[in-house]
C-alpha cells in the first residue's frame, strides 16, 4: 500500500480504472492492469517485488477504491490530512477515455442577440458587437449537434461572396439564392443531381452541418495514411531534485493517457542536450552539448546523426516499461558539471545551463524530417524550472529587478513584451515542421514568459504555470491534456451578410496573409475561443433590408482517428494501432433580427460574451500601452454604458434624468456588468504590480484568460459563490463576493468556484455535527467533481474551516469590500464607492452631451 499512498497519481489511476469498469474482476483481465502494476513498481522503487505480489497489492487497493466508491458515507481516510492533493483526487472522468470521439458542436454566441439596427444605433448603445466561437466544443450554446456526413467538398458554394449553401438559402427550381449576399446561382449538372435526393445532402436541411472532406492521399491523407500520433516530453535538467520527482509522475501519468499505436520521445536538455533509446533492451542516452558560444549558428551534430528519429520515436504499446525505466533515471545536472562545461571557473557565481532555446531548435529540426510521413502533428512537451540562460535564445532576467528603475515607464508595461523575438520566430519554424509545443514551467522565479509564450501559443500549444512542485495539477493537467480530441490544421473563416462585416478578431490564431477574415488554427481542443467584433459596412446599417442579418461560420480541420480494423478468421473487430488523417467541414449559419429600438439591444445583451470580448481588448490595450491604460479604458467604458443607458431611458421617457441610474434597474441583463467590470479590474489580470502580481502570472493568466469560452472566463473574474445549509442541501445558488452577504445568508458552507481554484468553506459558527471535509458522495461532491471535469485545466480544490483553519484564500476572493485600486481594505469603499465614481463619469458625460 505504501506506494499507492505515496504517489498520489497512481491512486487515481486505480480509482479511474475501478470506477470506470465498477468491477474487479474485468480489471484483472485487462492490460491495463498490467500498466498500473509496473507503475506502481517504478514508482515505488522496490524493483524486486514479485509479479504475484504486487497483483495482490494492486488488487487489495482496487477492492478498496471500489468498496470506498460503493459506500455511502466513508469515514475520512487517515492519510487524508498528510497529502492532501491525494484526498482530493479525481473522480473518473467520462472525458478521460483515451481518444473519445471528436466532439461534435461549435458553439456561437453573440454579445446582443437583436443586432443594432443602424450605425448611430450601435454608437447610442455603447455595447460591444460581436460574436464568440468555439468551433471545436463539446456541447453548442444550445446543445444542438450538426447534421453529419460525407460530401463536404461537395457543398454548393456561392459565386460571389463563396458562401456556402445552408437551409437559409432559397431555393429556386434551377438554382438558390445566397443567403449572405443574395446573389443567384445556378446548378451545375453535380448539384442538380445531388439535390435530388436529398436525404444524402446534410446542408438542404440543415443550417450546422459537419461533413467530411476526401483528403487527397497525395496530401499525407486518406485511410492509407498512418498518421501517428507522436509525443516527445522535453525536460529541463538544470533544476531541483523536486522538479524532476514531479516532472517523472506527470509523465507516468502522461503514459496512462496515451493510446497504443502513439509514438515516445525523451529529451533533456541542460548545457547539454540527451536523446534518449527507449527501444532496446535498456535505455541509453546520448548527449551533445551545446556551444556556449552564442555566435555559433545551433548544434555542431545534427540530432538526425546523433540517433535516427525513428530510433528515438518509441511505440507507447511495446516501450511503456522502458519509458518508464528511462524515466527513473533522470538526475539533475549538477552545478559544477554545468560550470566546466561552460568554461567557468570552479569559484566563479554559476550562470547559465539551460540550454532550452538551442535545444528546442534542434528538436524541431529533428522532428520536422518525418513531418507528413509518420505524424501529421507532433505534440512536444517542454518542461521548464526556470529561464534559458545558455545558448540561443537566452532570456536577461536582470530585467525583472530593474523595472522600478524605469523611471516614468509603467513598472507593469516593462515586463510585457518579448525580450527577443527568438521564441515567436522558432514558434514559426515550428508550424511549418507540423510540431505543436505545450510549455510547462514550474518555478516561482521570474522566467519571462511573456518572451516565452510565443513559441506554446503561437504553434497551438498552451501554456500552464506552477509556482511550487508541492500542489501543483500538473500531472492531472497533462492527463487531460492527452485525453481530450483536439483539432488541428483548422481555418476558420467567418462571413456575414453584406450590411455588416467583421472587424478585429480575438484568439490564438494566425490570420491568413492572403484573405482577409480567415483565420489559422495550428492546434485546438473543445474550449479554445474565439471572437470577432462587427463593423458596419455602409451608413445604412440593416435599413435597406428586411431580411435578417447573417453569420457563416466555417471550420475545416483535420482529425487523427483510429482504423478499426476486423481480423480474417473472427467476426471480432478491434483496435489495429493504425490511424487515418480525416478533414472535415463544419459549417454553421445564424441568422440575428436587427433590433427595433435601443431597449431591444439592452434585453438582448449576454453579459458574459460582452465580458469575453472587454477582456480581449483590455489584454490588447494592456500588453501595448501598459495595465494602467487598461483599467483606465475599462473603467471609461462602464461609465459610458451607463450614461447611454440612461439617455435611451430619458428619451422612452420611461424615467426622468434627474438621477443616473448606474444599477439598470430597468435591465436585468446588464445588471451583473458592473460587478463584472469591477472584479475584471480586482482580478490580477489588471491589477498593479505594486499590488503583488508577480509578471509571468500575469501573462500566464492573459495566455489563458484569451482561450477561455465566455462562462469559463466570467467564473474566472467573478467567481460563482454557493450556499449549502447542509452538504446535501443547496441553499442559494449565487451570492455576490461581499463579506456582508455571507453574513447575512446565515448558510453553514460555501462553494467558490473561481475557474482555477475550487474552495469549499465551512464559515466559523457552521454546526460542529457537520462533517467536514464534506463526506465524499453527498450533493456537495457530486457538484464538485462535475465542475472539475468540465475544466480545461484542474482546478485546485481546497477546503477551508473558517473557525480553525487559515481563511485568507477564501475572503482575498470577497471582492466588494476591496479598494478597486488596490489601496488596501478599507472602510465601506470598495463596490459601493467604485459604483459611485462611475456614476459621476456617466453623470457628466449626459451633462456635457446635453450642453453640447
Ligand atoms: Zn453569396
Amino acid at each position: 500500500m505504501a506506494a499507492f499512498q505515496k504517489h498520489p497519481f497512481l491512486w487515481q489511476i486505480l480509482e479511474h480504472v475501478a470506477v470506470e469498469r465498477s468491477l474487479l474482476s474485468p480489471i484483472l483481465e485487462n492490460r491495463a492492469f498490467s500498466d498500473v502494476a509496473r507503475a506502481a513498481e517504478i514508482i515505488s522503487g522496490q524493483r524486486r517485488i514479485p509479479e504475484i505480489h504486487l497483483r495482490v497489492q494492486a488488487c487489495q487497493t482496487v477492492a478498496a477504491v471500489t468498496r470506498r466508491v460503493a459506500r455511502p458515507s466513508p469515514a475520512p481516510s487517515p492519510c487524508r490530512r498528510s497529502l492532501p492533493h491525494l484526498a482530493e483526487r479525481e473522480r473518473a472522468q467520462p472525458e478521460a477515455r483515451a481518444w473519445s470521439l471528436p466532439p461534435r458542436a461549435m458553439a456561437v454566441r453573440a454579445t446582443i442577440s437583436r443586432f443594432p439596427a443602424t450605425p448611430e444605433a450601435l454608437e447610442s448603445c455603447a455595447v460591444q458587437w460581436g460574436v464568440a466561437v468555439t468551433p471545436f466544443a463539446a456541447a453548442d450554446e444550445r446543445g444542438q449537434p450538426p447534421t453529419t456526413g460525407s460530401g463536404g467538398d461537395l457543398v454548393p458554394r456561392c459565386e460571389h461572396c463563396w458562401g456556402y449553401f445552408s437551409s437559409h438559402c432559397d431555393l429556386e427550381r434551377w438554382g438558390w439564392s445566397c443567403a449572405l449576399c443574395g446573389t443567384l446561382n445556378g446548378f451545375d449538372d453535380d448539384t442538380a443531381r445531388r439535390f435530388q435526393r436529398p436525404d444524402a445532402c446534410p446542408e438542404l436541411n440543415a443550417s450546422f452541418v459537419d461533413l467530411e472532406i476526401p483528403v487527397d492521399e497525395a496530401e499525407g491523407g486518406g485511410d492509407a495514411v498512418q498518421a501517428r500520433p507522436v509525443y516527445v516530453a522535453a525536460v529541463d535538467l538544470a533544476c531541483s531534485e523536486e522538479f524532476l520527482e514531479l516532472i517523472k509522475s506527470s509523465l507516468l501519468a502522461a503514459l496512462e493517457a496515451l493510446i497504443p499505436g502513439s509514438l515516445f520521445g525523451l529529451i533533456t536538455f541542460s548545457h547539454k542536450i540527451g536523446l534518449y533509446d527507449l527501444q532496446g533492451p535498456i535505455p541509453v542516452v546520448k548527449n551533445i552539448f551545446i556551444p556556449p558560444d552564442l555566435e555559433e549558428d545551433g548544434m555542431p551534430v545534427a540530432l538526425e546523426d546523433v540517433m535516427p528519429l525513428l530510433s528515438f520515436l518509441a511505440p507507447i504499446d511495446t516501450c511503456k516499461d522502458r519509458i518508464a525505466a528511462a524515466l527513473e533515471t533522470l538526475r539533475p545536472t549538477s552545478s559544477w558539471e554545468r560550470g566546466a562545461a561552460s568554461g567557468q571557473e570552479e569559484d566563479t557565481v554559476l550562470l547559465g545551463g539551460r540550454g532550452f532555446g538551442t535545444a528546442m531548435s534542434a528538436l524541431i529540426d529533428y522532428l520536422s524530417s518525418e513531418y507528413g510521413s509518420t505524424f501529421a502533428l507532433a505534440r512536444v512537451f517542454a518542461f521548464l524550472s526556470g529561464a534559458p540562460d545558455y545558448g540561443a535564445g537566452l532570456l536577461d532576467t536582470r530585467r525583472y529587478g530593474e523595472q522600478y528603475a524605469s523611471k516614468g515607464v509603467d513598472a507593469d508595461l516593462a515586463l510585457l513584451p518579448e525580450q527577443i523575438p527568438f521564441y515567436r520566430d522558432l514558434a514559426a519554424v515550428a508550424v511549418q515542421a507540423g510540431v505543436c509545443i505545450d510549455v510547462f514551467a514550474v518555478t516561482d522565479e521570474y522566467t519571462d514568459l511573456a518572451s516565452l509564450k510565443f513559441l506554446s501559443i503561437e504553434s497551438g500549444g498552451s501554456l500552464f504555470l506552477y509556482a511550487n512542485t508541492d500542489d501543483s495539477t500538473l500531472p492531472q493537467d497533462i492527463y487531460r491534456l492527452l485525453s481530450r480530441p483536439y483539432a488541428f490544421g483548422c481555418v476558420l473563416r467567418l462571413r456575414t451578410s453584406s450590411d455588416f462585416e467583421p472587424g478585429n478578431s480575438y484568439g490564438h490564431f494566425f490570420p491568413d496573409p492572403q484573405y482577409e477574415n480567415v483565420q489559422h488554427i495550428i492546434c485546438c481542443d473543445s474550449f479554445a475561443t474565439y471572437a470577432y467584433d462587427f463593423d458596419f459596412a455602409h451608413n445604412d446599417g440593416f435599413s435597406r433590408h428586411t431580411d435578417p442579418a447573417v453569420i457563416q461560420i466555417a471550420f475545416q480541420y483535420s482529425v487523427i482517428e483510429p482504423v478499426e480494423e476486423t481480423s480474417g478468421n473472427e467476426s471480432q473487430s478491434s483496435a489495429s494501432n493504425k490511424f487515418c488523417l480525416k478533414r472535415r467541414l463544419r459549417i454553421r449559419t445564424s441568422q440575428y433580427r436587427p433590433a427595433r429600438n435601443i431597449s431591444e439591444i439592452y434585453d438582448s445583451v449576454d453579459p458574459e460574451v460582452v465580458l469575453h470580448i472587454l477582456v480581449h481588448k483590455v489584454i490588447l490595450e494592456s500588453l501595448e500601452k501598459g495595465v494602467r491604460e487598461g483599467r483606465q479604458q475599462v473603467q471609461a467604458w462602464l461609465a459610458l454604458l451607463a450614461a447611454r443607458y440612461n439617455q435611451a431611458l430619458s428619451s422612452d421617457g420611461r424615467t426622468p434624468m434627474s438621477s443616473i441610474d448606474i444599477d439598470f434597474s430597468q435591465c436585468p441583463q446588464l445588471q451583473m456588468v458592473p460587478q463584472l467590470v469591477f472584479a475584471l479590474l480586482r482580478s490580477p489580470l489588471l491589477r498593479l504590480h505594486e499590488e503583488g502580481v508577480h509578471p509571468d502570472y500575469r501573462i500566464y493568466l492573459q495566455c489563458l484568460f484569451s482561450a477561455l469560452e465566455p462562462s469559463s472566463l466570467a467564473k474566472a473574474i467573478y467567481p460563482v459563490l454557493i450556499s449549502y445549509s447542509s452538504p446535501d442541501k443547496q441553499a442559494f445558488p449565487r451570492h455576490s463576493l461581499s463579506r456582508a452577504a455571507l453574513i447575512m445568508s446565515e448558510s453553514p458552507i460555501f462553494l467558490l468556484d473561481a475557474f482555477t481554484n475550487l474552495i469549499v468553506y465551512y464559515s466559523s459558527t457552521a454546526d460542529p455535527s457537520i462533517p467536514f471535509p464534506p463526506p465524499r458522495d453527498c450533493l456537495l461532491r457530486t457538484r464538485i467533481n462535475k465542475l472539475k471535469q468540465d475544466r480545461c485545466i484542474t482546478p485546485k480544490l481546497t477546503f477551508i474551516h473558517g473557525g480553525k483553519d487559515d481563511s485568507t484564500l477564501f475572503e482575498n476572493y470577497l471582492i466588494e469590500e476591496q479598494d478597486v485600486d488596490g489601496s488596501g481594505f478599507t472602510t465601506g469603499s470598495g463596490f459601493v464607492a467604485f459604483r459611485e465614481s462611475v456614476r459621476n463619469v456617466a453623470a457628466e458625460i449626459v451633462q456635457e452631451e446635453m450642453e453640447s
